[in-house]
């Protein structure tokens, strides 16, 4: 196995088992490592300190394990993939009758770093964001198929879009496993369609289940306006909590069909809810204010890479104070950012600003974040990335 040196002191992080190792904290590797081979770390001392999947570029090692005895092979990703099964299970997500999405392994989360796996009823979709993963996913899908006899039959490998381009991996979308078409799954009792074929991330966004489940609490007699709705996912709950009217906002056609299909699925010839396939700049600009009295504000990560953050922070002000500006009084207010570069107290200042700017009252009802089946890793901070706020404007 290769072997990477560090330079001196720089394995305080991994002592305190950060898992990801920079390039420019190595001072040397002996012999030249393929792209997602596993190496072993050691300090400048010679200490051996950690092993992981080795790649080109600012992360040089996701950390699988800091223990040199532990051998990444079948038996590996098998034993943590069942740690990950015994989490979801003991917080009561899996075993629900009304319930079978949800996300089994959550990357650095669940002490393996580029690795995705969302539950869609009885398929696994799989996505890769490593190259290492990528190589082992054949493995991977060999322990997920023990760890889940169970529960799943078809595994979805999605990674054409989630791998580094340079890597030259060419990895190909497909079934590993199964090859079933059924794709409707169950959240809290209501269905979705759910597209890993084409559909973005793994084809639905789990993160936000918890967060949809709140809004049905308040959506009893409220006229709701979902934008970015994507599958609809708050619009579906907003009609089961009682709204008096659902429109759903997005840029995309697809994502608008997708909305309209789930709707159906859950409340078919229900006249309360509209699509619109607009802008969501546009349509903010040209509704009446007053029209709504509970708004969703769930936008793409603004900001992808550090670089972007003072264009994401000025996107974040302008979209949130549209909103303020026209919606009703006593209206509530649900707003999001997914941007990992973004910081929770940097999302907290943007949206204040946008609430200084209508010059309304606005009390902060709840803070939100992602739910339990996307832990945080203790040692990995970086993997809080979802913000949310509820907020009653006056
Ligand atoms: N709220 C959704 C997830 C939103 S994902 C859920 O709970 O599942 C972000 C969505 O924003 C995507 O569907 C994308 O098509 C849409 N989008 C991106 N830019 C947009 C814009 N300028 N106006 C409207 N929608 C946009």
């Amino acid at each position: 196995m290769y072997k990477v040196y560090l330079k001196p002191g720089k394995e305080e992080s991994l002592k305190r088992f950060h898992p990801w190792i920079f390039s420019g904290a190595i001072a040397h590797i002996d012999g030249k490592p393929e792209e997602g081979e596993v190496v072993e770390v050691y300090t400048a001392a010679r200490q051996f300190i950690a092993k992981g999947h080795f790649q080109i570029g600012s992360i040089a090692v996701r950390v699988l394990s800091f223990r040199q005895e532990e051998e990444i092979n079948t038996d590996f990703w098998r034993r943590k993939l069942q740690t990950a099964k015994e989490m979801r299970r003991s917080i009561g997500l899996i075993g629900r009758t009304d319930n079978n999405t949800y996300r089994l392994v959550h990357g650095e989360g669940d002490n393996l770093p580029g690795l995705v796996i969302d539950i869609y009823a009885r398929t696994a979709v799989m996505q890769a964001h490593s190259a290492g993963m990528h190589l082992d996913r054949m493995a991977i899908a060999e322990a997920l198929a023990d760890v889940m006899q169970e529960e799943v039959d078809n595994i979805y490998y999605k990674s054409e879009t989630t791998l580094p381009y340079k890597a030259d991996l060419f990895p190909e979308n497909g079934f590993l496993r199964g090859g079933s078409t059924d794709n409707i799954a169950t959240e809290y009792g209501l269905k979705f369609h759910i597209d890993w074929l084409k559909g973005q991330k793994t084809g639905f966004f789990v993160d936000q289940r918890e967060n949809r489940a709140l809004l049905e609490r308040y959506a009893r007699g409220r006229r709701v306006l979902n934008m970015f709705c994507y599958t609809g996912g708050f619009s579906v709950y907003a009609m089961r909590g009682n709204a008096l009217s659902v429109h759903s906002v997005d840029s995309s056609a697809k994502a608008i069909d997708l909305t309209n299909k789930n709707i159906g699925l859950n409340f078919p010839g229900d006249e309360r809810h509209t699509a619109f396939a607009e802008d969501a700049f546009k349509f903010l600009d040209r509704m009446d204010a007053q029209t709504y009295d509970l708004i969703v504000l769930d936008p793409p990560a603004f900001a992808k890479h550090r670089d972007a953050l003072h264009n994401a922070l000025q996107g974040y002000r302008k979209l949130n104070a549209r909103a303020f500006e026209k919606i009703r009084p006593g209206g509530i207010l649900f707003t999001f950012s997914c941007s990992q570069a973004v910081s929770k107290e940097q999302f907290r200042t943007a949206v204040f600003t946008a609430a200084a700017l209508s010059g309304r009252s606005v009390r902060i009802l709840h803070q939100l974040t992602q739910p339990a089946d996307h832990p945080v890793n203790i040692y990995h901070p970086e993997g809080e990335y979802l913000k949310g706020l509820v907020l009653y404007v006056e």
